[in-house]
């Protein structure tokens, strides 16, 4: 498996990400699943300058199988999980400030605008965990329970998608919602939608053929 359309949608990823200070130095991490094998961005990666090269390759228990000059990030635990609990294709882990802001104060980012019934509602945070470790791994998991992005305190956030674009799509609808709820919280405690309506608002959007965020 060559994996040459991957590598260069994963790399794009990395420096949008970058680009728009989603992660800074070494933080973040990205990975594609195609079939049995996962392409991972390796530990310590600056996602900004990072070339295809330095993407690896492993099974889904996290062996290297190709490219073995690099070591995968210190979070393929986490990717691995995700791909065997969901359906995912592609996983995205960043440092966004707002999101880490959110995660600092509250157990769940409310639903402040309906575009978060695309990504199952309210967001979960996950307690903090040490970085790349078992407890971590399990506490997003549980986070991610029937959504597809995830909070994780005095960390970051974590999304899922069919594509590496859909899954960074969804790390920045997270930030923006993020930003959103500050604003509002700063001022007073603010409307949230409840699952009903955000059921409402999934109905219509399927309907309609709606994404705000594009669907691959
Ligand atoms: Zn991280």
């Amino acid at each position: 498996m060559d994996f040459d359309d991957q590598r260069a949608a994963l790399v794009n990823a990395a420096h949008r990400l970058a680009r728009r200070r989603l992660v800074i130095g070494t933080g973040g991490n990205l990975s594609i699943r195609v079939e049995d094998r996962v392409l991972v961005t390796p530990s310590g990666a600056d996602l900004e300058h990072l070339t295809s090269d330095q993407l690896v390759v492993t099974d889904l228990d996290g062996a290297v199988v190709e490219d073995m000059r690099y070591t995968p990030t210190s979070e393929l635990l986490l990717h691995l999980a995700i791909y065997r609990s969901t359906s995912a294709n592609a996983v995205a882990h960043a440092h966004p400030v707002a999101s880490i802001a959110v995660s600092n104060l509250v157990d769940e980012l409310p639903a402040v605008h309906y575009t978060a019934a695309l990504i199952g509602g309210a967001v979960r945070v996950a307690p903090h965990e040490i970085f790349g470790t078992q407890e971590l791994t399990d506490a997003v998991a549980k986070a991610l329970v029937e959504k597809t992005a995830a909070l994780m305190r005095n960390h970051g956030s974590v999304a899922y998608g069919d594509s590496i674009e859909t899954a960074c799509e969804r790390i920045e609808l997270v930030e923006w919602l993020a930003e959103i709820y500050l604003r509002t919280a700063a001022v007073g405690a603010g409307a949230v939608l409840d699952q009903e309506q955000l059921v409402a608002v999934a109905i219509a959007a399927a309907q309609r053929g709606y994404s705000p965020i594009s669907r691959r």
